[in-house]
């Protein structure tokens, strides 16, 4: 009889489940549906770009109906309300329940506020194809109005959060505000472009000289880095800081940090901080009948303990194993261990620079060939999905 794979999530770790199961297993076998609150596949390693406008919507929002076509593979855009583990039964926003054999969790992250008061009502973020355009209009509308009323509110940008979001993005923005202003006659100069990082510096944990390229790099372009300082407090115009100082603007951008999905962590599933906790196979450890990809889980790395980082690379590694064992625990198989291949870290620094950390012997990479690589990577992802179709724009 035909098993249902239901699976939640169209981003990285939930369209590679689809994809792989798809691979193994017939549709006499299973029937597969794919749940994702919107009609598109993120690419949201390049949503620092679609922000400012570096590049069309359309190549990071993938229609998911095009990426499944003759897949044989249910799609239903709708939002995820509960996750019912005992009755394995998955109810939708819509009024619509699933049942199933077989469970994907791969419903991502979500931003972390940490409490700080303020900051989520009065902050961006940079977690959709929907935050990235809502940045792009609202800076924007800031440069338009700082014209009129000169007032510096409107021309102070500030990114909170100095990791790799953060500085992606800060890095975008050195670059589209020039232009920006020019076209709206305002003078760059009375731009400020603030990023803020608790920590003693930006990038922590990377190598020093790719903390040193990206500070300099930006800084000549005009970013002012405060570091060592956490934000205290957002209100709709105030940035306050630990250190007592405020900075005035109408922007702040938050990306100060993910957590798990509050969805999964109160499903009754077993979590570690918020996120799933899962065999080597990628099973809950709670549920065997359920999987769990991407950001959703947490997976320790063999050495030291530590959990392996939120990344899409692994994300969609991991769906890749979790589709080939729903296909093995299916048919009584033995199931493949998760083993990640790490491409390295790739991060651009604006337009024309960046930096990276490449394959197991750490190659460091900056400028011009750490952006080609960046670009490579996302070329060879969207081939793996059949998304070419996306660099038409
Ligand atoms: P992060 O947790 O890596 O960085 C958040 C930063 O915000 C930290 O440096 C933290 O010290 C700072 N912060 C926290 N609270 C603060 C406060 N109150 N005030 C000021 N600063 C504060 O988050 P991220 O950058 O969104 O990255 C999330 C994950 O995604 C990471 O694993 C990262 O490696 C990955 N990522 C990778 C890429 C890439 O490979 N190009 C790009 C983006 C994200």
């Amino acid at each position: 009889m035909s098993k249902h794979i239901l699976i939640l999530g169209g981003g990285y770790g939930g369209l590679l489940s689809a994809l792989t199961a798809r691979k193994y297993l017939s549709a006499e076998e299973a029937t597969i549906t794919v749940v994702n609150r919107v009609p598109f596949h993120q690419i949201v390693t390049e949503l620092h770009r679609l922000a400012v406008g570096n590049l069309k919507e359309q190549a990071v929002a993938l229609p998911l109906e095009k990426l499944l076509r003759g897949k044989d593979i249910d799609l239903r855009i709708d939002t995820v309300e509960r996750i019912g583990l005992d009755e394995k039964k998955v109810l939708l926003k819509s009024g619509i329940t699933y049942d199933y054999d077989m469970l994907v969790v791969a419903l991502g992250s979500e931003t972390a506020f940490f409490g700080i008061p303020g900051l989520a009502e009065n902050s961006f973020t940079l977690k959709s194809v929907e935050d990235a355009n809502k940045i792009r209009a609202h800076v924007e509308a800031r440069i338009v109005e700082y014209a009129k009323t000169k007032n510096k509110a409107d021309a102070t940008f500030v990114v909170g959060g100095g990791g790799l979001t953060g500085i992606e993005l800060v890095g975008e923005l050195a670059d589209m505000l020039p232009g920006l202003c020019r076209k709206n006659g305002v003078d760059f100069n009375d731009v400020s472009l603030y990023t803020v990082e608790a920590g003693p510096s930006i990038l922590l944990g990377f190598p020093a000289e790719h903390i040193e390229r990206a500070q300099t790099s930006l800084e000549k372009r005009g970013v002012k880095f405060l570091t060592g300082v956490a934000i205290t407090e957002m209100t709709e115009t105030t940035v306050s800081l630990k250190d007592g100082s405020t900075i005035e603007t109408n922007t702040l951008v938050w990306t100060g940090g993910v957590q798990g999905n509050a969805l999964v962590a109160n499903c009754g599933i077993e979590v570690n901080r918020g996120r799933a906790t899962v065999t080597e196979f990628l099973q809950s450890t709670s549920h065997s009948d359920v999987y769990v990809a991407g950001d959703s889980a947490v997976v320790m790395m063999p050495e030291g303990g530590r959990p392996y980082p939120p990344t899409a690379q692994l994300a969609w590694q991991m769906g890749e194993t979790i589709g080939y064992n729903m296909f093995a625990q299916l048919k009584g198989a033995p199931m493949q261990s998760f083993a990640p291949v790490f491409s390295g870290t790739l991060a651009s620094l604006g337009r024309k620079d960046g930096i990276a950390t490449i394959g197991a012997n750490q190659t460091r990479l900056k400028g011009l060939p750490a952006s080609l690589m960046k670009e490579a990577s996302n070329v060879r992802y969207l081939s793996h999905i059949n998304g070419l179709f996306a660099l038409a724009y």
